[in-house]
């Protein structure tokens, strides 16, 4: 089935780069791989699908000959909002915790784009800022909870954790002695530095927790980093079967936990978890549109147990508005791929299959963030 009509909420992606190009084509492979090393951009991103069907995509959309030196020069015609119109994306969740100077910040990502765009808040670098302003544990935590407590009133839709990144999901119930007794050394370290990267595992899962209690109160939805990323994460820690005390824990009973990139490679324990338990939700993001061609295989297998009403369309994309295109593209494609396969069956009607892509694709998100949606 052709998805194309079905408007798109990208429930989990990055800001723009102010200046996008123009780009060698080692350049330009880096923005296709979650690997930050130079030798793989060079010499072997090009061999991956992903890179290969993404330069034909393009080219066909630039009207440019199909290889990677005529579409970084063709993409310098192609403004950002005409990809995101192209791609029939209604709404943008941003996570700007991955800001750097060279990326739009908010308010300038949102006049720029023709859909609207909303900000996420990511913990890990608001306890960073926190830490570095302030003194003491007291005062930073007293500022971290009123930053969260106020984050509904800021504009935020919903909160970001990267603790999978940090120090693993499996995260512990932690006092807050325990958490105050790491914070001299850090500050220490931000004082010296400049900067922090915080990864101590008992403030982390402290601050986290605090976060969980408070999105409960405020009715905050969470995004968790799950699965593969770049090379930061430990693949074994960010397995999301570790979250299990905490979806289990009345405490945040009421908080929509919305774990990202569809934790590949641990595809069907996210099914299953999304499956089980009411509060979570299964993103495919990173995963459309990294795994290209076996897209459908990871909307087959989610879909194999996970109810179409816990499954949310995302993209992950940042930097160049390529991906979110591609994205966009690839996400419907393999979603009508398996739905046509299940109307085929007679296990959907087509009517069933259609209302399973719009809820999918944007109806999910929409009524987990509060986001109006037609
Ligand atoms: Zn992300």
């Amino acid at each position: 089935m052709n998805l194309d009509a079905v408007p798109i909420l990208d429930q989990h992606c990055h800001s723009l780069l102010r200046a996008g190009g123009p780009f060698t084509p080692a350049d330009y492979a880096r923005f296709f791989t979650e690997s930050g090393d130079r030798t793989m951009h060079e010499r072997h991103v090009p061999e991956t699908v992903f890179f290969r069907w993404a330069i034909k995509e393009l080219a066909r959309r630039f009207d440019c000959d199909p290889t990677a030196e005529a579409v970084v020069l063709a993409r310098e015609r192609t403004s950002a909002d005409a990809l995101l119109r192209d791609a029939n994306i209604a709404a943008l969740l941003v996570d700007y915790g991955y800001q750097t100077d060279d990326t739009w910040p908010h308010a300038e990502l949102a006049e720029r784009l023709p859909c609207r765009v909303l900000p996420l808040l990511r913990l890990e670098t608001l306890a960073q800022q926190l830490i570095l302003r302030y003194d003491t544990f007291d005062a930073m935590l007293d500022a971290f909870v009123a930053g969260i407590e106020a984050a509904r009133a800021a504009g935020y839709v919903g909160l970001k954790s990267i603790v999978a990144y940090r120090t693993g999901l499996a995260v512990r119930s932690t006092t807050r002695a325990e958490a105050a007794g790491t914070f001299a050394p850090i500050k220490k370290q931000a004082r010296r530095d400049g900067r922090i990267r915080l990864a101590v595992k008992p403030l982390n899962d402290y601050l986290l927790l605090r976060a969980l209690e408070i999105a409960e109160r405020e009715a905050l939805p969470v995004q968790f980093h799950t699965g593969f990323g770049d090379s930061d994460v430990d693949l074994l820690g960010a397995n999301p079967l570790h979250l299990r005390p905490l979806l289990e824990n009345d405490a945040y009973r009421h908080v929509a936990f919305v774990l990202l990139h569809a934790s590949y490679p641990y595809v069907r324990e996210l099914g299953y978890l999304a499956a089980i338990h009411p509060n979570v939700y299964a993103d495919i993001g990173l995963a459309v549109p990294h795994l290209a061609a076996d897209i459908p295989a990871v909307l087959r297998q989610l879909l194999g147990l996970t109810p179409a009403s816990k499954i949310v369309y995302s993209s992950d994309a940042s930097q160049i508005a390529e991906l979110y295109w591609l994205a966009a593209r690839w996400g419907r494609w393999g979603l009508g791929i398996v739905l046509d396969e299940l109307v085929a069956l007679g296990a959907l009607n087509s009517d069933e299959a259609l209302a399973a892509a719009r809820q999918i694709l944007g109806g999910n998100a929409a009524r987990v963030y509060g986001v109006p949606w037609p």
